[in-house]
């Protein structure tokens, strides 16, 4: 028996639409996506989702999410930098991927050799961000024609990373920094990949040069989310996750604890404020399967006090329904909720068509 009753609500059509419309979107610009599913540990019923809705390319930044996916048509990306021991994995679940170092490059190169394939490598090259990529144009130029003298390597494309670390914004100079680096590199490269979600407004706003044609995204497909400015982009569903989860107590409480505050589980000391007495409920969910930061309960009147690693504390004073324990409350969920709801393994998933 499936003993988990706190439910996860996934609307394929939603998700559908959301690529659909991301894909036309793109073109118009001339820009070809990947889509990232590490949000949902490229859950297979959602990818291939996606794949009705028009994606031939995934992307996660687990080699073991992509696993999951053999027998789909589609092209299949690892966009962490993938380290030298993962290389054999990495040829037979990974079609491409992106790279920063020459070790790695060797041992794919060796790896891709001994089971016969060939491997399309994107280089990354960093432009401010300060995540991954090579930081200057000799690295990367010795890179490229080391990746072109290997037998079983191809040279696929160029990409950078931008509003991911320190969350520089993607803008035109950055963007004319990439372009030149393809036009130094000499070799034909069909992919200039300029980046996440980050890059969607600059794309929209025509800021993307002629050459620049790829972005991988994943939050804008999952919950219509652009990450520059963190706005929902219209025409696009940022509901397709709803989390069910059991109340389990409710009472009216103070809200001024009694006795004195000691640390919490990051050495923080809490500090409530004191609002009388209130009408407070349990969820049975905590830090070990949702993010606090990232859930918006349905019911915009139920707030959110808190949560420790089960429990989610929930302020009901205001609201219009009368919830009883043993209540399924409705929960939206945001990007990083939706992936602690993946990798753990507490939650039912349920689709809708
Ligand atoms: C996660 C990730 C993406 C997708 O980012 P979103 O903001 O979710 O679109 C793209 N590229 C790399 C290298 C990533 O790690």
């Amino acid at each position: 028996m499936d003993c988990r009753e706190t439910i996860l609500n996934v609307d394929l059509q939603k998700l559908r639409d959301n690529a659909a419309h991301m894909i036309d979107l793109c073109a118009d610009h001339g820009v070809q996506i990947t889509g990232i599913t590490k949000g949902c540990c490229s859950d297979r019923g959602i990818v291939e989702a996606l794949i009705d809705g028009g994606i031939r390319s995934i992307g996660d930044s687990q080699i073991h999410n992509l696993q999951k996916l053999e027998g789909l048509d589609l092209e299949r990306w690892m966009i962490r930098i993938p380290a030298p021991q993962e290389a054999d994995a990495l040829i037979r679940y990974a079609e491409v991927s992106l790279q920063s170092e020459k070790v790695t490059l060797e041992a794919v190169n060796r790896a891709a050799r001994e089971l016969g394939k060939t491997h399309k490598v994107i280089l990354m090259v960093d432009l401010g961000d300060l995540r991954e990529g090579s930081f200057d144009k000799r690295e990367l130029l010795e890179q490229v024609s080391f990746v072109t003298d290997q037998s079983h390597l191809e040279l696929y494309g160029i990409g950078t990373n931008l509003g991911c670390f320190n969350f520089i914004r993607p803008d035109q100079e950055k963007m004319q920094a990439l372009l030149e680096l393809k036009n130094a590199i000499g070799e034909e490269i069909k992919i200039v990949s300029a980046g996440n979600s980050s890059g969607i407004n600059l794309m929209r706003s025509g800021g993307m040069p002629e050459g620049v044609n790829h972005l991988r995204l994943g939050e804008s497909i999952l919950v219509g989310r652009e990450r520059e400015t963190f706005t929902y982009l219209e025409g696009m569903h940022n509901d397709a996750f709803i989390l069910e989860v059991p109340l389990v107590e409710c009472k009216t409480k103070p809200s001024m604890p009694i006795g004195t505050i000691g640390r919490d589980s990051y050495g923080n000391s809490p500090k409530p404020v004191d609002i009388g007495e209130r009408k407070r409920g349990i969820l049975a969910i905590g830090k070990q399967l949702t993010d606090d930061q990232t859930i918006f309960p349905v019911d915009p009147k139920i707030q959110i006090v808190g949560s420790s690693s089960d429990h989610l504390i929930v302020d009901l004073s205001d609201c219009d329904i009368n919830y009883r324990v043993g209540d399924r409350i409705p929960i939206r969920l945001g990007y990083f909720a939706i992936m602690r709801a993946f990798t753990g393994a507490g939650i039912r998933v349920k689709y809708c068509n």
